[in-house]
């Protein structure tokens, strides 16, 4: 089968490998479409932390079981799924307590285990997520970054009245801002970025308000408009954004917080005390796989304005290209293996 295997950092390939037959409890997948992610960058670079070399990677993906290993009902073969990546040991605290995509023992599929960025991918029975036939096969590679915004805005809630700022308006950004617009119907939806046609983006998916803080301050932009944000998502991801969150939220006030940059951040406690405000950290997805399938499924959000380029598996070195060289352009890129 075809793999994207990565060797070692800026060392990869789409090489032959055999297919993997399923352990009892899996399931193998045979691959239709994948989306790269920002961590598949990072471990192509050799910047990911958990990362083992070689690695096929990929953790955005869909496509149809094709076998099933022993203790599986053989009746699955054929079944369209979404792959959620989060495999759990159902174990340790955080499982038995209902957080298992912070499990102890954490094996992400396509960093920990191998991905997909092949023909086939074989994930323990629980990953694979029934799709309705009326999620394609591209929309349903993209059911994985939509999970983490389904994670997040889980944490912090979405209030009716929120008047929400989302900070950055990238792939992660877009997820974010098609939920809070196209799910939950906010009328105060604030985006700010630094790049203008992402935030002619931002506006096509929903954004009320846009900021291009290159231009202006976007405390004066809020200022101007009379507007206090209830509900903060920090998509962008740079440290001093949260500072400055503290600053523009409301009283009662929640932030929620994407990146995972090692810098610190500077967050006085007088500032979270006086408003009482909240932070929310998020980490990929709890079981949200069959939310972000109906949301799909009764057209509440639109994965074909989230993907913005498909390549052939056999251009991966392009899709990779075009993703370094070209990001303003690119919102979601697929591999294409069919
Ligand atoms: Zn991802
Ligand atoms: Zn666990």
């Amino acid at each position: 089968m075809r793999s994207v295997l990565v060797e070692g950092p800026r060392r990869m390939s789409l090489v032959e490998r055999p297919m993997p037959d399923p352990a009892p409890g899996e399931v193998r997948v045979r691959v239709r479409y994948a989306g790269i992610c920002g961590s598949d960058l990072h471990i192509f670079h050799g910047q990911h932390p958990y990362v083992q070399f070689p690695r096929i990677i990929g953790h955005e993906f869909a496509g149809h079981i094709d076998a099933v290993g022993a203790g599986v009902d053989a009746s699955l073969e054929g079944q369209r799924v979404a792959v959620t990546p989060v495999v759990s040991c159902g174990t340790c605290h955080s499982c038995r307590t209902g957080r298992p995509n912070v499990c102890l023992n954490l094996q992400v599929v396509g960093v920990h285990r191998e991905g997909g960025f092949a023909d086939y991918c074989c994930v323990p029975v629980e990953c694979a997520v029934p799709l309705p036939d009326n999620v394609d096969d591209r929309a349903a590679a993209t059911v994985e970054p939509f999970s983490i915004a389904a994670n997040m805005l889980g944490r912090t809630g979405v209030l009716n009245e929120d008047t929400a700022l989302v900070y950055g308006a990238g792939p992660i950004g877009m997820t974010v801002i098609q939920a809070l617009s196209g799910v939950h119907g906010l009328r105060q939806l604030v985006v700010v970025d630094r790049i203008e046609s992402r935030l002619d983006w931002a506006r096509d998916s929903g954004a009320t308000l846009t900021v291009n803080s290159a231009d202006r301050p976007l405390s004066e932009a809020l200022q101007d408009a009379g507007l206090s944000p209830d509900l903060i998502i920090d998509a962008a991801c740079h440290p001093a954004i949260l500072e400055e969150a503290l600053d523009l939220a409301a009283p009662a006030g929640r932030i929620g917080l994407m990146g995972f940059s090692p810098q610190p951040s500077s967050v006085p406690q007088s500032k979270l005390n006086r408003k009482e405000l909240t932070l929310y950290a998020s980490r990929l997805n709890n079981r949200k796989f069959p939310e972000v399938i109906d949301w799909m499924a009764q057209g509440l959000i639109r994965p074909e304005r989230f993907v913005s380029h498909s390549f052939k598996a056999e251009q991966v070195h392009d899709a990779f290209a075009l993703l370094e060289e070209s990001p303003v352009e690119c919102c979601k890129v697929l591999l294409d293996f069919n």
